[in-house]
């Protein structure tokens, strides 16, 4: 008994938000009293299953089966018809890593994906096939991904991505930044997550505390779509990972049904300022096996960019562009 009490009293918060996280289509539309007996829904999907924060599922409005949140967490049968043009690794990835799990396609900088572990699973997700167990350098090629970025001085960047980098426990996040504080030249340090938005209980004192340990810059892009995402916890969050010294950037997906409206992405880009953030990158969908129904036309999306570029300081628009296989950055795609 004893132990047991010592252990849960050392559970960080977040972990216990993340393990209680809603995982059953039938449970997510009856906390939102939708109808489950929709034909559009898929009930089950063991390769991708449902995923969502319960914190998430409070900003979804009750009783709305098209609420731009839960739109993008819904497993729906449309994900199993075939495109010809969505392909399971859309960006062939496979083709850009030195040592698994470290992705070298961009000059300056480089991105490891240190877990395949997400605290939500968004529908649209371009690594919803990729091959996480082989391709994890956490799991035995770690030391192998730190000779190559000692090795390669060139690389001034090292981008911490995943699945969630911050799913990663304190600990092995700790470890794992002692390494790289050896690395001399790499100057800044840049995390892609999901947490501060779907999980803001993340960002507890801990996390806070190793964030302003690093001896680099730290930037932060997090991952918001839709405005509604954006409550007061997640402000909170937001407000002290700026306060701990992190420059804090926005990207978005483009998605059809959720923020393919002006007025949506413009109350986005207020939002985010609201909340210490700038937009960064609004992305095309990547062309990925089962996403097809979010896609957006490049035609809309230009248009969209003219109705931001017309409403907003230009710091409050973000660049339009489209991931290509090989092209040496990111495929800018408006003006
Ligand atoms: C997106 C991406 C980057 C970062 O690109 P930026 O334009 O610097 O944001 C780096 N490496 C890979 C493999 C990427 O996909
Ligand atoms: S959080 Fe990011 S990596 Fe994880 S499922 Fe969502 S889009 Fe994909």
């Amino acid at each position: 008994m004893i132990p047991r009490i010592e252990k849960s009293r050392h559970t960080p918060a977040w972990q216990t938000a993340l393990t209680q996280a809603v995982g059953s289509v039938d449970e997510l539309l009856a906390l939102l009293h939708i109808d489950a007996a929709d034909p559009d829904i898929r009930h089950f999907n063991r390769d991708f299953p449902l995923r969502v924060p319960r914190g998430f599922v409070a900003r979804m409005e009750a009783g709305n089966i098209h609420d731009p949140l839960l739109r993008q967490v819904l497993p729906l049968q449309e994900e199993d018809r075939l495109h010809t043009d969505f392909l399971p690794d859309p960006l062939r990835e496979a083709d850009a890593m030195p040592v698994p799990g470290l992705l070298h396609k961009y000059r300056g900088r480089a991105l490891l994906t240190l877990t395949g572990a997400c605290a939500i699973h968004c529908r649209y997700c371009f690594r919803r096939h990729y091959p996480y167990a082989s391709a994890n350098p956490l799991s035995g090629n770690l030391a192998r991904a730190i000779e190559y970025l000692a090795a390669h001085t060139e690389i001034r960047e090292l981008i911490l991505s995943g699945g969630d980098p911050l799913t990663l426990t304190d600990s092995r996040l700790a470890a794992l930044t002692r390494e790289l504080a050896k690395i001399t030249h790499l100057q800044t340090l840049r995390l892609h997550t999901r947490l501060p938005v779907v999980l803001p209980e993340r960002i507890d004192d801990r996390l806070l505390a190793w964030l302003s340990e690093q001896p680099q810059r730290v930037v932060m892009v997090i991952h918001c779509n839709h405005p509604n995402e954006i409550d007061t916890s997640v402000a909170g969050a937001l407000g002290k990972l700026g306060q701990a010294g992190a420059l804090l950037l926005n990207q978005s997906v483009l998605l059809k049904g959720i923020n393919d409206a002006a007025d949506t992405l413009i109350r986005l880009s207020e939002t985010l300022l609201a909340a210490g953030v700038l937009p960064y990158y609004l992305h095309q969908l990547d062309r990925v096996q089962g996403a097809a129904h979010f896609e957006v036309s490049d035609s809309a999306a230009h248009s969209l960019m003219d109705s931001m570029h017309a409403a907003l300081p230009g710091y409050l628009v973000p660049r339009l562009v489209r991931e290509l296989p090989d092209f040496p950055g990111k495929y800018p795609l408006w003006p």
